[in-house]
């Protein structure tokens, strides 16, 4: 399985000029292979090569490599949409492969520049990266962003071992209210990340409103700063429940995200805050740390877990009397709407085959 993760380079400041410069001329000759692509109403890479390829490395300073990768971004954004001619930002994130960027150990990497090859300091943040430097596969970012470079870099994360299934389930419900809440009953609640959420729109309105560059520049820092948070919390919870199963000798039951926007009634605003808030990142935290841990995880059918009684297994629309609440008509069973999902979909995983691959 393939992941990627955001490795922050130290470079010196003689080092930083050339970074950007060579970002700058990538993005440059980009626009130019673009034009021509546009011009020629061609994606087709081998042939915009040939039209461009030799002004690239004259006009742009470009080593083969990085022509031909200038070229190949502009044939893929052409091909994506054909109507317009792509126009990149001139400090926007350029590609390196195996051939123009390498590891020099562990926490050094060899970049190609205008004017050759610098042995990069990378300071880890991807907390599994580190983990896993000798899986990092040799292609690469090369991303500027607030005065700082970065590599996203794709890891190369080991499946789990094939075979053994696990006997039980720690079935894991997502929601609002709360991120998720276990078949154990133990919540994450969203109450810290709403709470920024809120403010930093109340800060976007006024900010926006004003309309000024360094209001604009301020929104975009303060965008940033709020999906760090929100990375960081799926971190946190997916860090822990995959311990949990772990520790526990269980595999992680999930429902299969894409249901999840249709089965929760929610109000206006929580709907913007489900598609703003990272399900499909915590999935993604949750399914790479377990394949590290070999702990399973397997995805059920999420259909009528909310409101099937897990107990009596009475399914009515009416044992849901408020979001949060679950109370069966049945059997009268009463608890937490989450907590009873949470049971619901680690059964699931149980007795059902793997909802998806
Ligand atoms: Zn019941």
């Amino acid at each position: 399985m393939l992941v990627t993760e955001m490795l922050k380079l130290a470079p010196s400041a003689e080092q930083a000029e050339s970074l950007l410069a060579t970002i700058r001329a990538c993005n440059a000759a980009a626009n130019r292979a673009a034009e021509v692509a546009f011009e020629h109403r061609t994606a087709n890479k081998i042939a915009v090569q040939k039209l461009v390829y030799g002004e690239l490395r004259a006009e742009f300073g470009l080593s083969a490599q990085m022509a031909i990768l200038a070229v190949h971004k502009a044939c893929g954004a052409y091909k994506r949409d054909k109507s317009t001619k792509p126009v990149f930002r001139p400090d926007g994130a350029i590609a390196y492969d195996q051939r123009i960027l390498s590891w020099k150990g562990r926490d050094r990497v060899s970049i190609l520049t205008l004017g050759g090859r610098i042995i990069v300091p990378v300071v880890y943040q991807g907390r599994w990266a580190t983990a896993l430097a000798d899986r990092i596969r040799g292609q690469a970012d090369l991303v500027y962003r607030d005065g700082m470079f970065f590599l996203a870099v794709v890891i190369d994360v080991p499946e789990p071992p094939q075979g053994d299934e696990p006997d039980s389930w720690l079935g894991v419900d997502l929601g609002i209210v709360n991120i998720a809440t276990d078949s154990t009953g133990e919540t994450h609640s969203g109450k810290g990340v709403r709470a920024v959420r809120r403010r930093n729109a109340r800060l976007r309105a006024r900010l926006q409103a004003k309309g000024t560059k360094s209001a604009k520049r301020l929104l975009k820092k303060r965008r940033r700063k709020e999906a760090r948070f929100a990375r960081d919390v799926n971190h946190v919870i997916s860090k822990h429940l995959v311990g949990k199963a772990k520790g526990t000798r269980q595999g992680i039951a999930l429902e299969d995200l894409e249901g999840i926007r249709d089965r929760v009634t929610v109000t206006k605003a929580q709907r913007a805050d489900l598609h703003s808030w990272g399900f499909h990142q915590l999935r993604a935290f949750i399914a790479y740390k377990a394949a590290i841990a070999g702990v399973t995880v397997r995805l059920v059918d999420p259909r009528d877990t909310s409101r099937t009684c897990h107990r009596c297994g009475h399914c009515d629309k009416r044992n849901r009397p408020t979001r949060d609440d679950f109370l069966c008509v049945r059997c009268g069973f009463a608890g937490p709407a989450d907590h009873n999902a949470a049971i619901n979909i680690g059964r699931r995983a149980a007795v059902m085959q793997p909802y998806a691959a």
